[in-house]
């Protein structure tokens, strides 16, 4: 089954505004969950706009990551308060939460994205952290969202390192999905790589112009941040499953175990993931190209100030038994790593990761 989008989407200027009547239809009494006190007056100019349309707005933040403590917490508020719709305004992690619970709940689900960190306001999945911000699972839903506000005012806010790392997130779509299915003959497969790979051309053409000048009269601007919020979630629904994740998000899960402490953002480490997927290709899948795929991204991702290695995340990996558990958290056995097509086990990536860290990439 293919979930490919959700039901609305409204995008551009003033599309909260637009899509106001049509949230007001599906929901009376929406729980708002947001979570940053950065994003707080953008959720409190949400509140005041419901008002305007007689809701009953029951507004609650996460405390930690997407966990299990906040869900439980959550649920049981939205169950007391009779909430009918859950909107979720905020980053990947907030829009995860939002989309689980209405879920588990059977009640419609509205992502208002306030970065172009991710496409998780788009897709039909949710991952699952500890409190501390393991990656523990990801979750299959029913459905995307029924309406997804993408309003420019409101991303433009966002810090412009969530646009950074909603820039590598995105770039994961073409390296995991091209290794994973090239070979794969169905016809929209092949048409959401191809798509994956114009919309990694657009991020390496866009991304410097967008950056200098964060603005909805910017075109460049546009094309990435609606590349990472809804293209890159539209490649996923239309390949599917194997489309969409490969070694760059197995490793970045097996990373959030050692809990870098400067808390880097889901991008940042996925993008030093796909740089170690591509080394593992060279080593292990003969793919020659590898080297030179590294050199151009490590350029792009230098420019835009994205960290390149491990030890940039703040992990020494060769402190401890560092490399060993990335090692195999990576290659556990529910791992998307193992959607490459040649198999790999935990020393083929203690090798790889090993000689990545220690390399002199010069470009
Ligand atoms: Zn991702």
């Amino acid at each position: 089954m293919h979930l490919v989008s959700p039901k609305r989407v409204f995008k551009g200027n003033k599309a909260w505004e637009k899509a106001l009547p049509e949230i007001s239809k599906l929901t009376k009494t929406p729980l708002l969950v947001g979570r940053s006190s950065a994003t707080n007056y953008l959720r409190q100019k949400i509140i005041q706009d419901l008002n305007l349309y007689k809701s009953n707005t029951i507004n609650e933040s996460l405390h930690f990551d997407c966990c299990e403590e906040d869900l439980n917490r959550l649920y049981k508020i939205s169950s007391e308060n009779c909430c009918d719709a859950i909107i979720a305004a905020g980053g990947g992690k907030v829009l995860d939460a939002g989309k689980i619970l209405a879920h588990h709940l059977s009640i419609p689900c509205i992502t208002v994205p306030l970065s172009a960190s991710t496409c998780a306001g788009w897709t039909a999945l949710g991952n699952i952290y500890s409190q501390q911000g393991q990656f523990i699972k990801d979750i299959k839903l029913y459905s995307c969202p029924d309406i997804l506000v993408f309003d420019h005012s409101f991303i433009k806010t966002a810090p412009s390192i969530t646009l950074t790392s909603g820039i590598a997130d995105s770039l994961a779509k073409w390296y995991e999905s091209s290794i994973t299915s090239s070979s794969n003959r169905d016809g929209l497969v092949q048409q959401a790589i191809q798509i994956a790979r114009v919309l990694r051309d657009q991020l390496f053409i866009d991304s410097e112009k967008a950056l200098a000048d964060p603005s909805e009269e910017n075109v460049a601007w546009i094309n990435v941040v609606e590349g990472n919020g809804l293209t890159a979630g539209l490649i996923g629904g239309i390949g599917g499953e194997k489309c969409r994740t490969a070694a760059a998000h197995a490793i970045h899960n097996a990373i959030t175990q050692l809990q870098p402490k400067n808390k880097p953002l889901h991008g940042e480490i996925v993008g030093v993931g796909i740089l170690i997927q591509l080394k593992l290709e060279e080593l292990k899948n003969a793919n020659k190209l590898a080297d030179q795929s590294i050199k151009q991204l490590v350029k792009f991702m230098k420019q835009l100030d994205l960290p390149t290695t491990i030890s940039e995340l703040g992990i020494d990996i060769f402190e401890g038994n560092n490399l060993q558990r990335i090692a195999d958290f990576t290659c556990r056995k529910e791992s998307e790593i193992h959607f490459l097509p040649f198999s790999v086990n935990p020393n083929d990536i203690v090798k790889t990761i090993s000689i990545f860290e220690n390399q002199k990439i010069t470009i």
